[in-house]
């Protein structure tokens, strides 16, 4: 089954905003054995509209639209449908009683007729309710075509994706099961790491597929399977599991879930040892931080985060002896070390990673060579410390540390 995506929007046309909606659907309907044959992103202008309907159309039974249908553009995607399906506008009770209840719990202020004209809707299209803004989601099908239109807001259009759109394809359509397991595998490099495995690679059942992921020091093994019969899919991925992790023992650091977060793997152990985490942080500045506390659940484990940035705050606000610094130098393995040390006292954690380096692009604080990063862990048995040469470009030396760093109590946590 092939579908398309088509996000209208000037906005998108001019870069000022990045289309992330077609990602997450491509990922929706990918999961469910739906394949995306393209993307396209049009101005708000109905001729162009008209024009991508007519293509797609022409080449998959799916068409999934995002944007255009606020108020304020003339809900141009709405009129443009109309005309394409050589229908007319009317008036939507449900929508609009949906729309008077927003206006009435949020905004406070009159309805105007713009607003009540967002529940105008084509005669032939179903509405997908939109609890969570004025705009209705809609649904049309034409000769085994299908046009489903969203709402560009990426939170309204994600809520109807999940409930409205994803339950009704899985009805229309006979789709095959999808499974995806993806292994994270550390200290090895793509090649090395596809030469000790080249066996069972090959021997791998042709409906499972391999792919590597290489990034920044880690290598992602995604294992993918489909069709339709959803128990032997998952018998035989566990089986190939089971054959290749012999293989990668020493550098398996677990299952990556779908976002592809490390910080998963780390909070998932931590929760389950009953074990916790501080962390100080200079130049990742506080991303390591935020990478843990932006999931659900991070007080389980998570401490807290000195970022320690300026060099009289490692010594102020730490606590770092300032002979230390002026011995060794603010980007040093003893500063490092020192401020893995401290907050794992100041936290009473059980583990800490501290970060101190200089991201470029100039000398700073230290006379470290641009890129120069050194990370620390520390446990209540001690505390190490690596140096790393990250090269320049500062938000990649930055997200270099910040996946080092990753790897680095990852490593630690599982050595227990
Ligand atoms: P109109 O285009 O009719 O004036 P609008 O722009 O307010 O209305 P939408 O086109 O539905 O309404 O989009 C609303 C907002 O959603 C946009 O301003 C934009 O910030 C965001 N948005 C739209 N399309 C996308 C997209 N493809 N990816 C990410 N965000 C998007
Ligand atoms: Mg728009």
């Amino acid at each position: 089954m092939l579908a398309e995506i088509i996000t209208i929007g000037d906005e998108l046309l001019i870069g000022q905003v990045v289309d992330t909606n077609s990602a997450f659907i491509a990922k929706e309907l990918n999961k469910m054995g739906v394949s995306v044959y393209q993307i396209t992103s049009v101005q708000d202008d109905k001729n162009h509209i008209l024009t991508a309907f007519k293509e797609a159309e022409s080449r998959v039974e799916i068409i999934i639209i995002t944007g255009g249908l606020g108020p304020t553009k003339d809900d141009i995607t709405k009129k443009t449908i109309a005309e394409y399906f050589n229908d007319t506008l009317v008036l939507n009770q449900s929508v609009l009683e949906n729309i008077e209840n927003i206006w009435k719990l949020y905004v406070r202020q009159t309805l105007l007729q713009v607003n009540k004209d967002q529940a105008l809707v084509p005669s032939k299209a179903k509405v997908l309710m939109n609890l969570n803004g004025t705009a209705p989601g809609m649904w049309i099908e034409k000769d085994n075509k299908v046009f489903i239109s969203l709402p560009g807001v990426p939170f309204e259009m994600k809520a109807l994706i999940q409930n409205e759109v994803l339950p009704r394809l899985t009805k229309k359509y006979h789709l095959p099961f999808i499974l995806h397991k993806t292994l994270l595998v550390y200290g090895l490099g793509e090649s090395t790491l596809a030469a000790k495995i080249e066996s069972w690679e090959d021997a791998l059942p042709s409906f499972i597929k391999l792919a590597y992921l290489p990034d920044l020091g880690k290598v992602r093994l995604r294992l993918s399977a489909k069709g339709f019969d959803k128990e032997k899919i998952k018998t035989e991925v566990q089986v190939q599991i089971d054959n290749l992790l012999p293989l990668i023992k020493d550098n398996f650091f677990g299952y990556e879930d779908e976002e592809g977060a490390v910080e998963s793997i780390i909070a998932n152990e931590l929760t389950k040892l009953g074990q916790t985490l501080a962390v100080a942080e200079s130049c990742t500045g506080g991303k390591i931080a935020e990478r843990f506390t932006i999931h659900a659940g991070a007080s389980n484990y998570f401490k807290g985060s000195i970022v320690s940035y300026a060099t009289d705050s490692k010594i102020n606000v730490l606590g770092i002896p300032k002979d230390v610094i002026d011995s060794h130098s603010v980007v040093s393995s003893q500063v490092a070390e020192a401020m893995a040390k401290r907050v794992l006292e100041l936290f009473d954690s059980d583990f800490s990673v501290a970060t101190t380096g200089n991201a470029g692009p100039t000398k700073g604080d230290s006379d470290a060579e641009v890129g120069t990063v050194f990370i620390a862990i520390a446990t209540k048995n001690g505390v190490y410390s690596e140096k790393f040469m990250f090269g320049n470009g500062r938000s990649k030396v930055i997200n270099k540390a910040v996946n080092k760093a990753f790897e680095m109590l990852l490593k630690e946590i599982f050595k227990n």
